[in-house]
């Protein structure tokens, strides 16, 4: 038994959601024609000259804050020269020694019976990205071809301390980070599109006669999904080990690596001698200027913050009293959710109702329709005066249903869809002056219900279908306990 511990650090690149590219108008849009969304900047035709895309500096700020990072008043680009295919011009415009954001961590929610994590982040720096190399292993021929579409695509890449200790932990990050970014609005995470991609950089601290030995870093490349890196992480710790292990528990033997992961085979396989980046010979672009970032602009983007997970959690169990499970539920549903139930709420629905209609009929028909819930048939406040309206006992749970039927079908205000299908609202009224009524005949009952012995109410509902034989039990009974218990 061979005690060791598992030190992960990850490298997360996001495509920022900006209409067109970092330094040129070329469109960002997923799935065009190859080499359509290009122009002699991302291709990097001599001559041509970049031009920064203000709305890339301020998701990357926005971010950075969120992250809990600082802003610095001057930010810097470099350009990294390597040779790839997918690379036209030679280098990628990245930032070195001046990042847009410095420092910042990230929280994870407690689990069951945890502490809560604190990760803390190195530093977030804007880039653009390279093209994307096309192999075609179905016509035999080997070609390859080169899409150069993604060239150019504004990329925040977000680095963390190596302060994650298990694969799981590592998910855990990745969620968390994920949900930040969406909630934010600052990337739409679509990992199948390529729009977050992971690289984790991994060894083993083991315990050798009672001292801690580092086995080498080796970075993981090509991790596209967060299942692909929970099992690299898995598949590294274990490979490491064992070579550690087979080496007689030294170290100075196996050099540093990029390694990448072969999904089909879950392994991961040896890419080359991980660079260190003076192999990369940065130097600061002489097309750029330095970038002043005002600290009254800077200030401004706060307001944003609002909108980070752990926040909204907060303003839901907390201020609106829903359960920390239902709050997190909502949160992981996304910002278009949490958009379509405050807005509800706004229309005078209750929070738990709400977050219940949510959580079930909602979710399950905007999957059936095949929707988002920001294109939801039934707009939420619609659905807030119907919630509402059941909460005040105009409608019974059954009608409720059907009328939120007729109205995902049919469209229309809650009254027009209660017309439609016959539905007549209760007149609370009427109700009220019963039960009104009953109270001043029965004040020993009355009594009793106040010294605790709900129960008692049962006399009253007989007398009450003695007045109208129509009388809801159920209506009167509910009623009745809450006009008594609430004078
Ligand atoms: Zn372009």
């Amino acid at each position: 038994m061979v005690d060791y511990e598992l030190i992960v650090g990850l490298e997360v690149h996001v495509q920022l959601n900006t209409q067109t590219k970092l330094f040129c108008g070329c469109s960002t849009l997923f799935g065009q024609d190859p080499n359509t969304a290009t122009c002699p900047v991302c291709l990097g035709h001599p001559g041509a000259l970049p031009v920064l895309n203000e709305e890339a500096i301020r998701l990357a700020v926005v971010t950075g804050l969120a992250l809990n990072g600082s802003i610095p008043p001057v930010t810097r680009w470099d350009r990294k020269n390597y040779f790839y295919p997918d690379l036209p011009k030679g280098y990628q415009i990245s930032q070195l020694d001046h990042p847009v954001v410095g420092g910042g961590y990230l929280d994870l929610p407690a689990a069951e019976g945890q502490e809560p994590r604190r990760i803390r982040l190195t530093r977030a720096h804007l880039e653009e990205d390279a093209g994307k190399s096309l192999h075609d292993e179905t016509s035999g021929t080997g070609d390859s071809r080169i899409d150069l579409n993604r060239a150019g695509t504004p990329l925040l890449e977000i680095v963390s301390e190596p302060d994650l200790r298990s694969a799981a932990e590592a998910k855990q990050y990745l969620s968390e980070l994920k949900l930040l970014l969406e909630h934010l609005q600052v990337s739409d995470c679509n990992m199948e599109q390529g729009s977050l991609r992971v690289d984790a950089n991994v060894n083993l601290h083991v315990m050798v006669d009672g001292e801690r030995v580092a086995t080498p870093i080796v970075e993981i490349k090509n991790l596209n999904s967060f299942r692909a890196v929970e099992r690299a992480l898995e598949y590294e710790s274990q490979r490491q080990l064992a070579a550690f292990l087979a080496d007689g528990k030294r170290i100075g033997q196996v050099p540093k690596q990029t390694r990448g992961w072969d999904d089909a085979a879950q392994i991961t396989r040896v890419q080359r001698e991980k660079e260190e980046s003076a192999d990369y010979r940065y130097f600061p672009d002489p097309d750029l200027v330095p970038i002043q970032l005002a600290a009254d602009w800077v200030e401004s983007l706060r307001a944003r913050m609002s909108h980070r997970p752990a926040e909204i959690r907060q303003r839901l169990a907390g201020d609106l009293g829903l359960s920390d499970y239902d709050a997190g539920v909502l949160v992981a549903m996304g910002p278009a959710c949490i958009a379509y139930f405050e807005q509800a709420i706004a229309a005078g629905g209750d929070a738990k109702r709400v977050s219940n209609w949510l959580q079930q009929d909602i979710t399950r028909s905007a999957s059936e329709l095949g929707v988002t819930l920001d294109q939801f048939p039934v707009p939420p406040a619609v659905l807030g005066e119907l919630v509402a309206r059941i909460g005040a006992g105009e409608f019974t749970t059954a009608q409720g249903k059907d009328l939120f039927q007729h109205l995902l079908s049919q469209g229309g205000s809650v009254g027009e869809a209660a017309e439609a299908i016959g539905i007549e609202a209760v007149d609370e009224s009427a109700l009220d002056e019963l039960c009104q009524q009953l109270i001043a005949a029965h004040p020993q009952v009355v009594d009793d219900i106040r010294g605790g012995k709900a129960q008692a109410v049962g006399a009253m509902i007989g007398a009450a279908r003695k007045i109208d034989r129509n009388a809801d039990p159920g209506k009167v009974r509910a009623r009745l306990l809450e006009l008594i218990q609430s004078t």
